[in-house]
């Protein structure tokens, strides 16, 4: 990775809270060779770079299991360099790439590609996932061994569905050869046509073309079943219903390897928002209805719901600068996602920090079988540091080369401030922020 390579650093006097061991403690955290060497009370370390830490919390690296990085082939929405800064800067030492690129990430080449592009200029680490299906068009299964000798960590044809059951079966059955997840992307085309929204009240009252909760639920429940056939691991992308969460927490239940992600978008927000007409907020799933935010919810609290995935999807602002019903779907996330969940579900009183942290590290880390998610000696030096009092605007101002977020001109508090990857600072948020807008501004002053 580019910057400077700094492997051994000393982080001190942070509150830890690290879910995988239930530690929350004041400790420090040396780095050594960029893998955590110690954590424990008052470090002494000579010639060894120092962070201090003092008034944040340092949890294991975030990971985000879905990203559209768009490179190769759409560099005008993003590129894996501008990406990877976006998701630094919103503390993520991890991103999985989605394959759903020009060309998609279907072979071999492709996902070579993607990991010397990363190792290039990426700004954090990139675990590349191959499609399920040739061109991504369902109809003959990609080299699936192939893509994972070249480093994929999942496939997935996200964007669409795999609409042939038994090629999904086929799928789930090479996915357990080769010990990976599939994501699932559950739509039912052919039910939503032509939706722009959620079907619903506000989709009735604005005459705009509905996208049901059926469409989810249907596919949901057909790869359920197809789980429980195969013994497969699938994973669902993106959960947007009530069906979708129940109908996941009760094949768990049954012990049927079923995982989900929930985005910040669908937390934070619902349909009714969409009367703005601001195209920022079109994205496939559709923002549901308040019964349907409230079961993510739910779900979210009572532990159905496995980690929180961005979605990150950028597009150029002329692509979104057009009506409604014309813009592509899709909205950015990495660098807002913390903050807007920190505020809709910890501040909010759905859930206590550590499973958010939880949500956002080890759960992503634990259900792709990822390295890091955890502060243990020996893991990887990935630490992502939060300022838990800094508020703030969101601005067009991101490093992603895109600005379609939902969230622009909405104040939020509690940010990541620093994004630590192999035991290099990759991102120093502390520098950005007016003095004495944080408490750890405050101390230092
Ligand atoms: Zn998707």
């Amino acid at each position: 990775m580019m910057k400077s390579v700094a492997m051994n650093l000393l982080i001190t006097n942070a509150r830890v809270v690290d879910p995988s061991q239930e530690l929350d403690a004041t400790l420090d955290i040396l780095i050594e060779d960029g893998a955590i060497a110690r954590v424990d009370k008052r470090i002494k370390a000579a010639n060894i770079e120092t962070f201090d830490a003092a008034g944040l919390i340092a949890t294991p690296g975030f990971i985000d299991l879905h990203t559209h990085l768009r490179e190769p082939g759409q560099e005008h929405k993003e590129t894996i360099a501008t990406g990877t800064r976006a998701a630094v800067a919103g503390g993520y030492t991890a991103v999985c790439a989605m394959a759903n690129t020009v060309p998609p990430n279907d072979e071999r080449a492709v996902t070579e590609m993607v990991v010397a592009e990363a190792a290039r200029n990426g700004w954090c680490r990139v675990y590349p996932i191959g499609a399920v299906s040739k061109g991504l068009k369902g109809e003959e299964l990609a080299e699936l061994a192939d893509l994972r000798t070249a480093g994929c960590v999942a496939v997935s044809d996200d964007g669409k569905p795999v609409w042939n059951a038994q090629l999904m079966r086929r799928a789930l059955e090479y996915c357990s050869m080769l010990d990976m997840p599939l994501i699932a992307h559950e739509e039912d085309a052919n039910l939503n046509e032509d939706g722009v929204m959620h079907e619903g009240y506000y989709s009735t009252l604005l005459g705009m073309k509905g996208i049901p909760a059926a469409s989810e639920e249907t596919l949901v429940a057909r790869d359920v079943i197809l789980a429980r056939l195969t013994g497969s691991h699938v994973h669902i992308a993106h959960l947007s219903t009530a069906g979708a969460v129940d109908a996941v927490r009760r094949a768990r239940a049954e012990g049927v390897r079923v995982t989900c992600e929930v985005t910040p978008h669908h937390i934070a927000l619902g349909d009714e928002s969409v009367q703005s007409f601001a195209t920022n907020l079109k994205m496939n799933p559709p923002l549901r209805s308040e019964q349907h935010r409230q079961a993510i919810l739910e779900g979210i609290a009572d532990g159905t719901i496995d980690a929180i995935a961005t979605d990150h999807a950028p597009h150029h602002f002329d692509e979104k600068n057009v009506e409604f019903d014309l813009a592509p779907f899709g909205v950015i996330g990495l660098e807002t996602a913390f903050s807007v969940c920190y505020d809709r579900l910890v501040r909010a009183k759905v859930i206590g920090l550590d499973r958010l942290i939880e949500l956002f590290s080890c759960g992503p880390a634990r259900i792709f079988n990822l390295p890091g998610g955890t502060l243990r000696p020996g893991s990887l030096g990935d630490v992502t540091l939060l300022d838990l009092d800094a508020r703030y605007e969101v601005t067009r101002e991101f490093q992603s080369k895109a600005a379609n977020s939902p969230f622009v001109g909405e104040t939020l508090q509690g940010r990541a401030v620093a994004t630590i990857v192999g035991g290099a600072i990759r991102h120093d948020g502390r520098t950005l922020l007016p003095a004495g807008t944080t408490k750890a501004a405050r101390k230092k002053k």
